[in-house]
């Protein structure tokens, strides 16, 4: 069981993350109480003056995020600040997600073909209902509230109730984007990012057993797209407890990213800042409060996600 250590950052637990796990590739990330950073070597580096560069708030707000949609300015700020910035190591910060405020987070179903083969021989645990191709099931979407970071943890809020684990690529949208073709489906990407799709299993629409607070993980940064040369080739894995779980690479997908995304603009605009979950492998599986989930991929890093009870205030009114 790796050591666990919370900070205190008001409501937020955090969950130490080993450094010895972190790529050294530019990453950028929320940390503690929304800085703005960037992870090289084992290090988060402050960049929140960065933010400095975005448009003034305005109202109605454009939709989608953003700092993803002004990614490439802040980028370049970032190289301007990165000399002089203040750094801490990477086991010292709490990550939250990536992306602060998606228009939305897309789901795809059944999209290895080892998951399609354990969902149709147990068909306890995967209804019915949830049978046949990803163009039969079609795309389901995520409430974005239920969206956290590495450091927050998944808090389970019907322990009498599987709660499953589905590691998955998390694509991140960086233009707006209708009817895209295929040829033209990767260059909307901002970058990638890792992706926890937990679910509740049961009867209900996956809108609503996926959308639980807390039950989409990304992180623990977004790795930019040009940092990732083929992300349909990257070896991914996710493990409880130490315990080798899932394990796949993402060149397994029946659908692949270049399809899901002009398949998804078709039906929808794209946003920067909305989320893809592209689908998970074979070996999902329970996860009790006291768990730690430990999830790679390959180009992006690695991060370990706790399981926790639910919260007592997140089941008041606000
Ligand atoms: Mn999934």
């Amino acid at each position: 069981m790796p050591k666990r250590s919370k900070l205190d950052l008001g409501t937020r637990a955090c969950t130490e993350i080993p450094s010895s796990l972190y790529a050294s590739l530019m990453n950028i990330c929320w940390f503690d109480n929304h800085r703005l950073g960037v992870v090289e070597d084992g290090r988060v580096y402050d960049i929140t003056d960065a933010l400095a560069a975005l448009p003034p708030a305005r109202y109605p707000a454009p939709p989608g995020d953003l700092l993803v949609a002004h990614l490439p300015k802040i980028r370049s700020e970032a190289k301007r600040l990165l000399p002089s910035a203040a750094s801490r190591p990477v086991h010292d910060a709490c990550f939250l997600s990536p992306v602060a405020n998606p228009s939305k987070i897309i789901g795809v179903p059944v999209n290895y073909g080892d998951h399609v083969e354990e969902a149709r021989t147990d068909k306890a645990t995967f209804t019915d209902r949830y049978q046949g191709s990803i163009e039969q099931q079609g795309l389901f979407l995520k409430a974005t509230t239920s969206l956290v970071g590495a450091s927050h943890g998944v808090h389970v809020r019907f322990p009498e109730r599987l709660t499953h684990h589905e590691l998955e690529l998390g694509v991140i949208i960086g233009k707006q984007a209708a009817d895209v073709t295929e040829d033209e489906a990767l260059d909307v990407i901002a970058g990638y990012a890792i992706a926890l799709d937990m679910t509740v299993r049961g009867p209900e629409d996956r809108s609503m057993r996926k959308s639980v607070d807390s039950y989409s993980v990304l992180g623990p940064w977004l790795v930019t797209a040009d940092a990732i040369a083929d992300s349909q080739a990257l070896d991914m894995s996710l493990r409880v407890n130490g315990e080798l779980r899932q394990q796949t690479n993402t060149r397994q997908m029946i659908m692949p990213i270049r399809r899901q995304i002009a398949w998804a603009s078709r039906f929808y605009t794209l946003y920067p800042g909305d989320i893809i979950m592209t689908g998970t492998c074979a070996g999902v599986g329970p996860v009790v409060p006291g768990d730690t989930v430990q999830c790679s991929i390959q180009g992006i890093g690695a991060m370990e996600v706790a399981i926790y009870p639910a919260r007592a205030e997140s089941a008041k009114a606000a």
